[in-house]
């Protein structure tokens, strides 16, 4: 998908803060940050989104990438969370599957 801008980060076209890199996921900072630590976990695979997961070990091995990029910033004792944005509704602005990790800071509850 070379429109889509998160796979032109994976090929490196286009220049990401990378926080992690292995053969089949890529974790680097929001451009945006909403929160003091704010990462977007990816497959490397352009999945357009979660209701199009088809690859079960998939969604564990996101977890572990999200686990371990959580313990090295110590926001998996002091709380963190995951959100992953579907369709409209939620505000899915990026068509390529991605964990947001956020964590740093007190977050609120509901969301918006
Ligand atoms: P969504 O709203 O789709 O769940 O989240 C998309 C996220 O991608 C947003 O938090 C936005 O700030 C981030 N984003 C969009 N374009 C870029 C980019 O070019 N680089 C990085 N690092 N983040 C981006
Ligand atoms: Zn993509």
């Amino acid at each position: 998908m070379t429109d889509c801008i998160f796979c032109r980060i994976i090929k490196k076209e286009i220049p990401g803060s990378i926080v992690y890199e292995d053969e089949k996921i890529l974790a680097f900072n929001d451009i945006a940050p909403q929160a003091p630590s704010h990462i977007l976990v990816i497959p490397k695979q352009h999945i357009v989104s979660v209701t199009e997961i088809k690859d079960d070990l998939l969604i564990g091995d996101l977890f572990k990438v999200v686990n371990k990029l959580a313990a090295e910033r110590g926001i998996d004792k002091t709380g963190f969370r995951v959100v992953v944005n579907h369709g409209k509704a939620a505000g899915q602005a990026v068509e390529h599957l991605h964990f947001h990790l956020l964590g740093g800071r007190d977050l609120s509850w509901p969301p918006g």
